[in-house]
């Protein structure tokens, strides 16, 4: 039998040897989780080189007459597939005995380029170092990075791609107050929306992911729109005969990026069992057609209701609401939060509200407006404060402090919603 969903995710659990933050992930760190493929008698070359002269790779793994392609971090800030991809063939390489490994290495072959965009990784940017978007630039070919990626598939021929990315983390379910946490999208080979054999299995392989990913995150699965982009990498794989998979990670609010590898490595296997089986044929391809599309302008990070704005100068105006967003940053730095709207919120809803009716509230630097910092002071409306005290918070501790998306004084004061 293959392995349900649940059992692939333990499988990750005790397998996997991706053990840092996928944004904290440089090239280095790629070179090393290699070397660990390479040391368990997995194929590793180097295929090429970035614009800015760093190696890229390809991982090779199976010995089946289907090829399958897949790829990372074309966009360098968007790195949960590299960390999973790697897990994947660590997984698949060291349980080769097992029945329904051994099946899809029979199956199969896959080839995989984890971290397309090592410069653009390293700077933590979407574009590559000559600051190009390589997802558009598969008919200009103006970067060695696009360039390598349409060599390595017209070499090969593969049957099926697999262009991985994240998305946007407030990304929402339709106009659901749902974080989309993976989105998915089968992509047509030209703007007639023009079915074929490759595309309809693709269909079915979408549909058999997101049965099995709806156990872990029931819900938060949205599809992408499927509108043709002439100049785009999915598109233009599937128009040159390898239909490509679009695979948008999200984010999953109280879980952590590993939490999302896991999820990445759940669908690959599910996908990679269901052709082995031959299974695929019978997974209906309405799951997939039937999922909300995405949607945006929905979501946001932080929402503070009914908070009355004090400014340094004088007094108080009447009540708002406030919303604001954190900025995309590696793990492992602090993420700046920033005010978006100030009045009215516009029907956003935050994955984290807070109720700040009998509050005031002051800009810790500035003042309370969108693009400002949300680096807030709380104080109760009972307290007398001079707000044009210089040395606010000295003179007049705050209730409660808000400061890079944390409570870092007087957590639960201001009452959660
Ligand atoms: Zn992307």
């Amino acid at each position: 039998m293959p392995q349900t969903p649940e059992q692939l995710a333990a499988d990750w659990d005790r397998s996997h040897i991706s053990h840092i933050f996928p944004s904290d992930v440089r090239h280095a760190d790629l070179k090393k989780y290699l070397d660990e493929l390479k040391k368990i008698g997995v194929k590793v070359d180097e295929v090429g080189e970035s614009f800015g002269g760093r190696e890229i790779y390809q991982v090779e793994w199976g010995r089946g007459p289907l090829k399958v392609f897949m790829w990372s971090q074309m966009h360098g800030d968007e790195p949960t597939a590299t960390s999973a991809l790697i897990d994947m063939f660590a997984f698949l390489q060291n349980n080769r005995s097992l029945d329904w490994v051994k099946r899809i290495e029979k199956a199969v072959t896959i080839r995989a380029v984890p971290m397309l965009n090592p410069d653009g990784s390293e700077l933590f940017q979407r574009r590559s170092i000559q600051g190009i978007d390589i997802n558009r630039d598969a008919v200009n070919l103006a970067t060695p990075e696009a360039r390598l990626l349409k060599r390595l598939r017209a070499e090969w021929q593969p049957a099926i791609g697999f262009n991985l990315h994240n998305q946007n983390s407030l990304t929402s379910v339709g106009r659901a107050r749902k974080q989309a946490t993976i989105s998915f999208l089968v992509v047509y080979g030209d703007a007639a929306k023009t079915s074929s054999p490759g595309h309809e299995r693709s269909m079915r392989l979408a549909s058999a992911m997101t049965q099995a990913l709806q156990k872990f995150i029931p819900g938060h699965i949205a599809r992408y729109a499927d509108e043709w982009s002439p100049t785009a990498f999915g598109d233009n794989f599937s128009a040159w005969g390898t239909p490509a998979i679009l695979i948008e990670t999200g984010g999953h609010y109280g879980k952590d990026e590993m939490f999302l590898i896991r999820l990445n490595f759940v669908a690959y296997l599910t996908a990679f069992n269901a052709l082995a089986t031959g299974s695929e044929a019978n997974q209906d391809p309405n799951v997939y057609r039937m999922l909300p599309e995405n949607g945006s302008g929905i979501l946001v990070d932080f929402v503070f209701r009914n908070a009355m704005i004090a400014s340094r100068g004088g007094q108080a105006g009447g009540t708002v609401d406030i919303s604001a967003v954190t900025q995309r940053r590696r793990a492992g730095f602090p993420k700046p939060v920033v005010i978006l709207s100030v009045g009215s919120l516009g029907g956003r809803r935050g994955l984290e509200e807070y109720d700040a009716s009998g509050f005031y509230v002051v800009q810790r630097f500035s003042s309370v407006k969108a693009e400002e910092l949300a680096e807030f002071s709380f104080y109760k409306r009972s307290r007398s404060i001079d707000w044009s005290a210089a040395d606010l918070e000295t003179r007049f501790p705050p209730d409660a402090i808000f400061s890079f998306g944390r409570w870092i004084k007087g957590a639960g004061v201001v009452p959660r919603k």
